[in-house]
Order: C-alpha cells, then structure tokens, then sequence
C-alpha cells in the first residue's frame, strides 16, 4: 500500500470514528415513513481512488434509500437519450428553493430550474418515458447503476416506492402543474411512479462510490466509456452548482466539491481525477442535506486537499 493510501485509509476510519459518537445528528426525514424508521445514529463512508482502491468505514455495507441522489443518474440516462434538446425543457440554474418547491414554476412557465430538484427530475423521468414505458425505464435505471457499481445485488425498495406513491401530493402537484404548461407530455401517475421508483433505489456507500466513478474518470471506468469527457464535466459542474438544493452554495464554499444529496442521508461527492466519495447519515440539516455527511465531507477535504479550488500543480 502506498503511504498516500494508508494515510487515506486513516483519514477515513479517523472520520467514521469521530461521525459515530457526534452529538448533533440532524433530524431524520419524516415524509416519507419508511425513512423515519431509519435510525439517526449511523454514519457511513466509502472513498474508491482513481486507482480502484476502496477505503470505507462505519455503515459503508449498510442499504439506505438513495433518494435525489438517483437524480444524476436520470440526468445522465436522459442526456443520453435525447442529448441537449433536454435542455429546452429544464434549466442549468442554482434554484435557491427548497427541493419540493413549486413557487419558481409559475413564473418561469413551468420549466424547472435544473435537472436536480424534484420538479426537474420529473421532466428527466417525462424525457424517459417518450421512448421507453415505466416498466423498461426503471428495468434501465437498473440495470445503469449496477452495471455502474459493478454489483447486481442492487434493488429497488418497493416499501418505500410505494410509501412515495402514497403520500407524495406535492410531488403530484408539480407534476400536474408542468403538465398544465405542456413541460410533461406524458401520463402524470406513470411519469410519478418512474420518479418514485428512481428515488426508491437502495444502496450502500460502497455501491453508491462505485457507481460515482466515471464522474472521477471523465466519463470512462478502467477503459469503459459511459459518457463523454464533456458531459462528465457538466454534470459535475450540475453537481457543483445545484446538487443541494438551496444549500449548494454553502456546500461548495464548506467542501468544494461536485456533491448530490438525497433526503436518506446520502451525499455522492466526486473529487475529479482523484476519489468517488460516499457518506451517509440519515439526519438532516434544514435544506433536506445529511447534516453530518456535510461534516464529514468538510473533514475528508481539509485533510486531503482535494477540493477542486485547491491550487494543483
Ligand atoms: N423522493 C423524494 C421526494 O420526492 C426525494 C427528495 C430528496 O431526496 N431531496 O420528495
């Protein structure tokens, strides 16, 4: 192992042991009910260098619902799908709103601001079923993120698919009113079960660092191409600007890397050209961001160095 490597694998477990007895946790997402059986205690980690080695600690083998973080992967399935014509129909702006937010849309005609609130993720899931029906849309998301991550034990919760279903009236209502201004073409309830199913993907932060890492490797993966250098970029860029609600900014001035949250506690990090980071920790901050997975994050760079406005070279 390489002194560089151990030093990481101590930054790591130094992280893990410290997240495990913080006081301060955050609170646990209660919307959906099957994530606020979670409990608040757990922390995990997972760092894979660019070089393929895996450091993890804490909870890092433990399944959490993924949430918004599935967001990236739709985005990538979409531009994949339809390139940027996707972006007539949802923009490329920080929102500075609450994920769930539906005041922007009426003045903004229904477009929504960027592809990582909900609002945005359900024109993705719209953009999907154009040419595939629910069934294969979420068969492809699937297959995309084990094919990612390596690793065909990945699953979506049906618990939690259903729960979304169940209670997701703003959701509804954001769908129902993109619909009004012609920014959904399809069947509201296939395109929220699309969405929902998305949202319902669980994985742990092993898996989740695994499928990040052709965000690290400019789109490619030990030789395999997913998406084009260009497009890897921009969807970190995406990350970096909008991946957490109206708290990317001070995700970006605190840690400085192209990040995306989910309301099951997990964050997926990328530092370009060096690591694919996971954390989880259910309890959130306000804005709906794992409160201590912002910490630990915060620690991993200023240990490493490696936000991307650390000078290089
Ligand atoms: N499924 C959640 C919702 O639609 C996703 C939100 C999130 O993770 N921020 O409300």
């Amino acid at each position: 192992m390489a002194v560089a490597d151990i030093a990481i694998a101590r930054i790591v477990a130094e992280i893990a042991e410290e997240m495990r007895s913080h006081e301060n946790r955050g609170k646990v997402a209660t919307y959906i009910p099957p994530l606020a059986q979670v409990p608040a205690d757990k922390f995990g980690i997972a760092v894979i260098l660019h070089d393929g080695t895996v450091h993890a600690a804490g909870d890092a083998e433990e399944p959490f619902s993924i949430q918004s973080i599935s967001k990236v992967f739709a985005l990538t399935l979409a531009l994949g799908a339809v390139g940027d014509q996707l972006w007539h129909r949802v923009g490329r702006e920080p929102s500075g709103s609450a994920f769930n937010s539906i005041v922007q849309l009426e003045t903004e005609h229904g477009i929504p601001r960027n592809p990582f609130v909900n609002a945005g993720a359900i024109v993705l899931c719209d953009v999907l079923l154009g040419r595939l029906q629910p069934r294969e849309a979420i068969g492809q998301m699937l297959r995309f993120v084990r094919e990612l991550a390596g690793d065909d034990g990945i699953a979506i919760d049906e618990t939690v698919a259903r729960a979304e279903l169940e209670t997701g009236f703003r959701n509804m209502a954001l769908a129902n009113y993109m619909r009004a201004f012609g920014n959904i073409h399809g069947d509201v309830g296939m395109v929220l079960g699309t969405y929902f199913h998305f949202c319902a993907l669980a994985m742990n932060c092993r898996q989740l660092a695994m499928a990040g890492r052709y965000l690290m490797g400019g789109g490619q993966v030990g030789g395999h191409r997913v998406v084009t250098e260009k497009r890897a970029r921009r969807i970190n860029a995406l990350m970096m600007s909008c991946g957490h609600y109206d708290n990317s900014g001070d995700f970006a001035y605190r840690i400085g890397l192209p990040g995306k949250s989910g309301v099951g506690g997990g964050i997926l990090a990328v530092a370009p050209g060096i690591a694919s980071i996971a954390v989880w920790s259910p309890g959130l901050n306000p804005s709906g961001n794992s409160h201590l997975g912002q910490l630990a994050l915060e620690r991993l760079v200023q240990r490493t160095g490696w936000s991307v406005f650390e000078p290089r070279g």
